[in-house]
């Protein structure tokens, strides 16, 4: 069983302290290779949007940076933050919520494609190779030039569907 298929299956019975882990490690060395610096601000609020797997708004991480210190950072700058984040594709923005989640696999270039729980707003990151080779086909056959792919998925996950 893949990462995705056993989180979708059991989003709360895995490490994900080793999700957040992994997550930062990787983080590090996208930005050491891009050479661009992981500020504190930009570290602290990708951790915040990995504290699940719910993708995350800009004002719910203010509102915890604002408890975390008491000078409230001014919205521009986690908006800065989090632009800085999806330019390096640490984070996908979902258009459907207006929020972001973070990506697993940040190393490559690529646009999020979601399963997203439209009950408890859990997002499963799909991989790559499933959806863009079909819509890549299509586009070519159409003489389509593609500039965004928003694949967002809703439905129910596995634990909403069983407590429905
Ligand atoms: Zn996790
Ligand atoms: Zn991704
Ligand atoms: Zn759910």
């Amino acid at each position: 069983m893949n990462k995705i298929t056993s989180l979708v299956a059991a989003p709360c019975q895995h490490d994900h302290a080793q999700c957040v882990s992994d997550a930062l490690a990787a983080a590090e060395q996208v930005c050491e290779r891009a050479g661009v610096r992981l500020t504190t601000l930009r570290r602290r609020v990708l951790e915040l949007v990995w504290q699940s797997h719910r993708p995350m708004g800009a004002y719910d991480l203010l509102d915890i940076l604002a408890r975390e210190d008491d000078r409230r950072p001014a919205p521009p700058t986690v908006y800065r933050a989090l632009d800085f984040l999806q330019e390096q594709g640490l984070v996908h923005r979902i258009a459907s919520l207006n929020a972001f989640i973070g990506c697993a696999s940040p190393e490559h270039v690529h646009q999020g494609h979601f399963l997203i729980c439209r009950n408890c707003r859990v997002a499963f990151e799909l991989d790559q190779s499933l959806i863009q080779p079909a819509i890549s086909k299509v586009a070519e056959q159409l003489g389509f030039t593609v500039e965004s792919e928003t694949v967002e998925i809703a439905g129910l996950c596995t634990r909403c569907r069983e407590a429905a």
